[in-house]
């Protein structure tokens, strides 16, 4: 399959009615998009990523109506987050309406709705006339696109349509809050944080797995982020100063030693911003270890860990 570039969202939109798959960029990370009521169209997204069945994909809308198109019901809890946090980085998890197909949700009972407030995607989504669900636009494991280049990478030959746009803003994907709870629980921390939602409702909550606990966020037991060099996180930099090249460093200091990469970020966002980018670009220098530095677990440090975690993980 040729993969088609295009910086037009008509001609993009025009792969979607077609039941095909398109990458489109985001305020978070690029996605991958299918018209969420065509099954054959869904199932292209996981076959091109090679991504578990049984990890959900969340629909995107331009249109507050489309919200009853796919959720049954729209908790009260709901409403509020909605309010104050749509079009935005944020992910609503509500009880599925009978037409979503269970493939999309990979067969929960519940689906992820959101709203991106990036023009292009906007755009893009109104043009599709329908609710879009895309997961990251990365081959699965990944790290996660932040620009066209990535999503090109990994996935081209095996989708339709790449729109392309600028890097993404933020660079981490959205936060994930299950709505169907008595308070709001935050099942994938990201740019909107737990401090913004305990705002409105103080006794929201980060999803900690039990051991007795069913999964609620199934895609979040996968390997994730991970780049083909060993992530390491240290807490200070003299851990990855006498350790051996080749080596690269991503974190706020500023190292003097000798190193294959350097990135030194000005603040936590630049941080999250950079990271997955700098993960491929180690991996194209063929660089075997990187070393994170930890940040602090607030704002947008705690989602920054949470990736940082995931990606070490072997
Ligand atoms: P991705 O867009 O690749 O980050 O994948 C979407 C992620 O959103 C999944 O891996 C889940 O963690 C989360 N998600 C999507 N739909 C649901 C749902 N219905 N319930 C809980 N988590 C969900
Ligand atoms: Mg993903």
């Amino acid at each position: 399959m040729e993969t088609f570039l295009t910086e037009s969202v008509e001609e993009a939109a025009k792969f979607i009615k077609l039941g095909g798959v398109v990458a489109f960029p985001t305020e978070t990370v690029y996605g991958l998009g299918a018209n969420v009521f065509n099954e054959k169209a869904v199932a292209k997204i996981f076959k091109a990523k090679r991504r578990p069945a049984d990890n959900p994909l969340i629909a995107h809308i331009s249109d507050f109506n489309q919200i009853k198109l796919l959720a049954k019901k729209v908790t009260p809890i709901a409403e509020k987050i909605i309010q104050e946090f749509f079009p935005g980085p944020l992910t609503v998890v509500l009880p599925k309406a009978e037409k979503v197909p269970l493939i999309a949700t990979a067969g929960l009972d519940t689906i992820g709705i959101r709203m991106p407030r990036h023009e292009i995607a906007k755009r893009f989504l109104q043009c599709c006339e329908t609710p879009v669900v895309a997961p990251s636009a990365n081959l699965s494991g990944r790290p996660s696109p932040t620009d066209w280049r990535a999503v090109y990478e990994d996935l081209s030959g095996r989708i339709d349509c790449i729109l392309i746009g600028e890097v993404t803003e933020i660079g981490l994907e959205s936060t994930v809050v299950d709505c169907t709870t008595e308070t709001p629980v935050v099942l994938r921390p990201g740019a909107i944080s737990l401090e913004d939602i305990r705002k409105i409702f103080p006794a929201a909550c980060l999803f900690s797995p039990k051991s007795n606990e069913p999964v609620r966020s199934p895609g979040l037991k996968h390997k994730h982020y991970s780049p083909k060099a060993k992530v390491v996180l240290i807490k200070s930099l003299e851990e990855a100063e006498s350790a051996e090249n080749p080596k690269a460093f991503i974190g706020l200091s500023k190292p003097t030693g000798d190193f294959d990469l350097i990135k030194s970020c000005e603040s936590v966002e630049e941080y999250a911003h950079e990271v997955f980018s700098f993960f491929r670009e180690c991996d194209r220098r063929k660089i075997g270890k990187i070393y994170c530095e930890e940040v602090e677990e607030k704002g947008i440090g705690l989602a920054l860990m949470d990736r940082l975690r995931r990606a070490s993980a072997r």
